[in-house]
């Protein structure tokens, strides 16, 4: 299995086994939070409400009562006439959209409508400060007790229902639910009013409304209600929450966890690959420069950006090794020139590819005369020195796709691709002028030396192997050895 492939499958599998864990947790999760929520309708405490809408009527109303006291003072009335205050009144009442109508009644006076009676007997028995809701048949009113000028007094406001339903409403973050204010066991706002989203609604209204049981939780029929008794106005709060309020955020919450999770997996896979890619790309170079020295390759660069971590030690050393080994391979430490190794590699691909192109390829084998007699005049030392300049030579006369190449001892060969015999004896007569103007400085002296020289080429039907052109050109060395040394021959078929 290709590294990569592993990568992808480890990564991959660790990201998947992730994701199905997570999506098990949460598919749980919200199962049971599902089958909790499916048929109940929840309350909340509603004492903030209460207090955000009794500032707010607080504030309208003070500021009423103490305009009411600056009308007294100004125009000496007593307020009881209703024609002298019908203005000022309605001017209150459209104040606030809470408002239908306000009306002022004196304790002691008469002409109280009989609905407000038993109210006002009420107030002056308990001594009542505090400001009351009443309902009279299909209408809500505020009871709210005063002092004026003219003696205890109370205004009775009367409120628009839908509005004060709307305005309890909008302090709560909730939609559709059902809101509820009642007071001592009577509920204030009609069930019409109240909740016209919920279908439960007027099942449970119909039940809160008859039977009320303030400052108790209490549970009917999959119903929860809660009465808080934090109130202001003496009134109380119930919210009937329909279960669809919280099924419908589990629900936009499931769908973000799943659109998370699609995302995360996308870009994880994304992320995936690339890394696969980054951590198996070096890898597979390295590979690939292996196999290429192993197959006497060394012209392929490894193309890896230089980085700190292994990979980039791992590159670096490889490098060298590489230069190392294609030197210890391909190279004869004394003359800097091909080895025979390296040589015959060569040789081969270049007979390969004359056949294949029916092409020329010629070969030329040198030795160098009577190198014995070096050896024995300057001693190895002295020999070696010759070695080292006749490679030299042979690498400034060759052509960079020419092979020169140390074939053993004193003897040389230089393969010449693409290049007929004439043109190989040439190049041949060339390189036995340049060995034979050498001066080769050695201690206190210099050495001078001649080169005898065969050279052959390949013929597609006769001599087409590496064995074949070597012979020949090996015969055609001989001659010259024969003919009398520091001479250039050809091989030619009848003097084979
Ligand atoms: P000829 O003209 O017929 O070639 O005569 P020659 O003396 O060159 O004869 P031959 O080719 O038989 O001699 C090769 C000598 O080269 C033998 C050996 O001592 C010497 N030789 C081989 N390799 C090396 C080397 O690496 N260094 C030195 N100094 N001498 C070497
Ligand atoms: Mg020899
Ligand atoms: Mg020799």
């Amino acid at each position: 299995m290709k590294i990569h492939a592993k990568l992808i499958t480890s990564f991959g599998t660790v990201l998947v086994a992730t994701l199905t864990i997570f999506g098990f947790i949460s598919y749980y999760t919200f199962a049971n939070s599902t089958r909790q929520n499916s048929d109940r309708i929840i309350t909340l405490q509603s004492s903030e409400v209460i207090y955000q809408l009794t500032k707010s009527l607080n504030k309208e109303i003070g500021q009423i009562e103490q305009e009411l006291t600056a009308f007294v003072q100004q125009n000496a009335c007593s307020l009881s006439s209703e024609a002298e205050t019908k203005a000022l009144f309605a001017g209150f009442a459209r104040r606030n959209p809470l408002f239908h109508s306000i009306s002022l009644y004196h304790v002691e006076a008469r002409n109280i409508p009989a609905e407000f009676r038993s109210w006002l007997d009420e107030v002056a028995q308990h001594d009542q400060v505090e400001p009351l809701f009443r309902r009279q048949s299909d209408e809500l009113y505020l009871l709210w007790p005063t002092q004026t000028p003219t003696g205890r007094a109370f205004l009775v406001i009367a409120i628009d229902q839908g509005q004060l339903a709307a305005s309890i409403r909008s302090y709560l973050r909730v939609n559709g639910c059902a809101v509820l204010l009642s007071e001592q066991g009577r509920n204030l706002l009609t069930p019409v009013q109240q909740n016209p989203l919920h279908p439960m609604a007027a099942e449970v209204l119909g039940h809160l409304t008859s039977n009320l049981s303030p400052g108790r939780i209490e549970r009917q029929g999959g119903v929860y209600t809660y009465q808080t008794r934090d109130t202001l106005l003496g009134a109380d709060l119930t919210l009937v929450v329909p279960a669809g309020f919280y099924q419908a955020d589990l629900n936009s919450l499931k769908n973000r966890i799943v659109a998370a999770m699609l995302i995360v997996g996308w870009v994880s896979v994304w992320i995936l690959l690339f890394v696969a890619f980054k951590i198996s790309s070096p890898i597979r170079k390295l590979s690939k420069a292996t196999k290429d020295i192993v197959a006497f390759n060394y012209s392929t660069e490894l193309e890896i950006e230089p980085s700190q971590d292994e990979i980039g030690e791992l590159a670096e050393s490889f490098e060298v090794m590489r230069q190392k080994i294609k030197n210890l391979v391909t190279k004869d430490p004394l003359t800097h020139v091909y080895n025979r190794l390296f040589m015959m590699h060569l040789f081969e691909l270049a007979v390969l590819k004359a056949v294949r192109q029916e092409g020329s390829l010629s070969c030329i084998m040198m030795d160098i005369d009577h190198f014995k007699k070096v050896n024995d005049t300057y001693g190895h030392q002295g020999g070696d020195a010759v070695l080292v300049a006749v490679g030299k030579t042979l690498r400034e006369n060759s052509r960079d796709y020419d092979t020169p190449a140390r074939y053993g001892g004193e003897e040389f060969i230089f393969i010449l691709p693409e290049t007929p015999l004439s043109h190989a004896v040439s190049i041949a007569e060339r390189i036995r002028m340049a060995i034979k103007g050498m001066v080769i400085p050695f201690e206190d002296t210099e050495i001078h030396c001649t080169m005898s020289l065969g050279v052959a080429e390949f013929d597609l039907y006769q001599v087409n192997t590496t064995d074949q052109i070597i012979k020949n050109a090996d015969q055609a060395l001989y001659n010259a050895k024969q003919g009398g040394r520091d001479q250039v021959v050809a091989f030619r078929k009848a003097e084979g």
